[in-house]
């Protein structure tokens, strides 16, 4: 009897198993179909420097316009998409995209700001050559200075081959790219990548921003993280600012910039186009 149970049990878990991978797949070949029919777009979230409460640069987030589901966040396809190796197609779709829109900008006579990407590990490749030929020639097609062009890469990605990694970043570094590390302080990763790569920028998670200004214990990661990345002279960052007060801390710390719904939400390109017409300085001092 137990083991007709236990025969039955598994074939009800196979069952599910079967049903998860029949989702996956579907969402594979819709994600495939997605990039065939231009139903992704680009949502831009800019950076504001704390000092001159300028904005500095943006981040270039994927949306997916999906018909009778509406706009479909990242996190619920991007995974499907760096497991199938989709992520590679649309992540070169999403550099595209993001180095054309940054040269329409200039070329209309906006002030110049520095485009940031998201990178997936799986688009270093295994000989990173594709990565940094893909990046050459996105540049070149769209005629965006290598200058204005920062790529944003999470701790797993520099750890999963730190050797290949160093290598690819330094070819990019070289061309005139910057390179910011998103999520610090979330990845399991050893601090001592930092001096082997060519960093330029810490992004300090959401997730210790958020209590910074009544949680002792995130208050002093982030000033950590700041003191840490002054001291290696890199930028610091702080993602996930919706408050004035996480503001204020922010700067009194010495944080170089801030992203997050305080100053704005990710917008459409033509939104974002408005905002940058305006060029009003955001007033970062609440107290003044
Ligand atoms: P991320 O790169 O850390 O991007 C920041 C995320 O925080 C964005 O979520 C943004 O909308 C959100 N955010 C910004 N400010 C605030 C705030 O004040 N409060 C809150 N609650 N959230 C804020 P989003 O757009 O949903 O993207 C999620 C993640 O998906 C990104 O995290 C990134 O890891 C990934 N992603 C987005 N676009 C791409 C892409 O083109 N390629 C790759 N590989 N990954 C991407
Ligand atoms: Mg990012
Ligand atoms: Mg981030
Ligand atoms: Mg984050």
């Amino acid at each position: 009897r137990a083991k007709r149970e236990g025969r039955n049990q598994s074939r009800i878990y196979t069952a599910d198993m079967s049903t998860q991978t029949q989702a996956r797949v579907a969402l594979e070949k819709n994600l495939r179909r997605a990039l065939a029919k231009r139903e992704f777009l680009l949502h831009y979230q800019p950076q504001v420097d704390l000092q001159t409460g300028q904005i500095v640069g943006m981040e270039a987030l994927l949306r997916w316009q999906r018909p009778g589901f509406g706009i479909v966040p990242p996190a619920e396809f991007i995974p499907v998409a760096e497991e199938s190796g989709l992520i590679i197609p649309i992540g070169e779709w999403v550099l595209r995209e993001a180095c054309t829109q940054n040269k329409l900008w200039q070329d209309a006579g906006l002030p110049s700001l520095r485009m940031a990407v998201n990178i997936s590990a799986r688009q270093f490749g295994l000989n990173g050559r594709f990565m940094t030929e893909m990046v050459d020639q996105v540049l070149k097609e769209s005629g965006l200075m290598p200058e204005y062009l920062e790529l944003e890469l999470t701790e797993s990605l520099v750890m999963a081959n730190p050797e290949q990694t160093a290598h690819i970043l330094h070819r990019l570094k070289d061309r005139g790219i910057s390179i910011s590390v998103d999520d610090f302080g979330t990845g399991y990763s050893s601090l001592s990548y930092l001096k082997r790569f060519p960093i330029d920028k810490l992004k300090i998670d959401r997730s210790f921003v958020r209590d910074i200004t009544h949680d002792d214990a995130d208050a002093a990661i982030v000033n950590a993280v700041i003191s840490l990345g002054h001291s290696l002279n890199l930028q610091v960052i702080a993602e996930g600012v919706e408050t004035t007060e996480q503001l204020e801390y922010l700067r009194q710390e010495g944080c170089d910039g801030i992203q997050g719904y305080l100053f704005s939400r990710p917008m459409p390109a033509i939104a974002l186009t408005q905002m940058l017409r305006k060029v009003r300085p955001f007033e970062i001092n609440s107290s003044k």
